[in-house]
């Protein structure tokens, strides 16, 4: 089997909570509790979840923007997670990172044309001023946006403007992967589909691979190659996209595919609404986290924590008594 061009093993991300005169750690967060998964070379991995699932924070421990507590992240069978900062820096070409808020990711400061450009003066990109000039037009005219935008400044443009924007600076540096935080949720559904499409077109005229965090099922379904769907901080259901969507396994993926839109109405799926809230990350329940809210738990589900296992096809799920 040949190496995937990115590999995460049982990542862990547990942030401090600290209290107290001495400002002493109290207590934690536990934000990532073991994520495992591979991506292949011009593979999209959605990832999906409720809010404080961990998996933006999974997506920054990737690119080291978090320092991961422990587990490794590897990319073209280098390391990340051993790197240090120059090798950090250099990797920065291949990995980048679009936001969900392209507005709060833009120096409200610089044009348009700097922000672009800064990227290619970090990583020695352009020889002359004049070759810069001509590899922003370029980059403009490739998210869909004029050559005289470089002269303008982010607050002059719409929330999808400003993420084709956030896109331009992203593909400056010619990356092979693109970690996507969320970088529809704070548009439009018009415009998400815009996005969407651009991103789905890049990637097949740049061969780019993305991981593609998002907290709704039905943005990924198109994009993604795979999904992994998490809860609490693990991966919960992991399974080429068809399967997922068709054949869901985990009854937490259930639930969040039953709150998704058919557009075919003379399709009626059941909504199944799960009782309570995602509890609290710092005290995550024992055993399988899913169990307070899980309709089919059983006794074994609050002492024992279900690991992912093969279900076939690609398909692995955490759960006991399913797969
Ligand atoms: Fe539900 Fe138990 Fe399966 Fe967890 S292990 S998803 S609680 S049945």
């Amino acid at each position: 089997m040949t190496e995937p061009l990115l590999r995460v093993e049982n990542l862990v991300k547990q942030f401090p909570i600290r209290g107290g005169l001495l400002s002493r750690v109290v207590d934690k967060v536990h934000a990532v509790d073991g994520v495992s998964f591979e991506v292949g070379a011009g593979e999209t991995l959605g990832i999906v979840g409720e809010s404080g699932c961990g998996k933006s924070t999974t997506g920054r421990c990737i690119l080291r923007l978090i320092e991961p507590t422990s587990g490794e992240v590897w990319f073209e069978g280098r390391n990340v997670t051993a790197m240090d900062k120059t090798a950090l820096r250099a990797l920065s070409r291949d990995m980048q990172i679009i936001f969900q808020d392209p507005y709060a990711s833009l120096n409200p400061r610089l044009t348009v044309g700097a922000i672009i450009a800064e990227a290619l003066i970090i990583h020695k990109l352009a020889k002359t001023s004049r070759e810069m000039e001509d590899r922003v037009v370029q980059l403009l005219e490739t998210v869909g946006l004029q050559p005289d935008h470089m002269r303008r400044f982010p607050h002059e443009f719409s929330g999808g403007q400003r993420q084709r924007i956030g896109i331009g600076r992203a593909l400056a540096v010619e990356p092979k992967l693109i970690v996507c935080d969320e970088p529809v949720s704070a548009l439009d559904v018009s415009i998400q589909a815009q996005v969407i499409n651009l991103l789905e077109d890049l990637q097949a005229k740049f061969n780019l691979t993305y991981l593609f965090i998002a907290h709704d099922l039905s943005v990924v379904e198109h994009i993604s190659t795979r999904v992994a769907v998490m809860y609490l901080g693990r991966v919960v259901e992991i399974a080429p996209s068809h399967a997922l969507y068709t054949n869901p396994l985990h009854p937490y993926t259930e639930a969040l595919l039953s709150a998704v839109p058919i557009p075919d109405p003379t399709v009626k799926r059941k909504r199944i609404r799960l009782e309570g809230d995602v509890p609290n990350p710092i005290r995550p329940p024992p055993g399988c986290h899913f169990h307070t809210r899980c309709p089919i738990a059983q006794a074994r589900c609050s002492i024992e924590a279900p690991t992912l296992k093969d279900a076939g096809g690609g398909h692995q799920v955490a759960c006991h008594f399913r797969g």
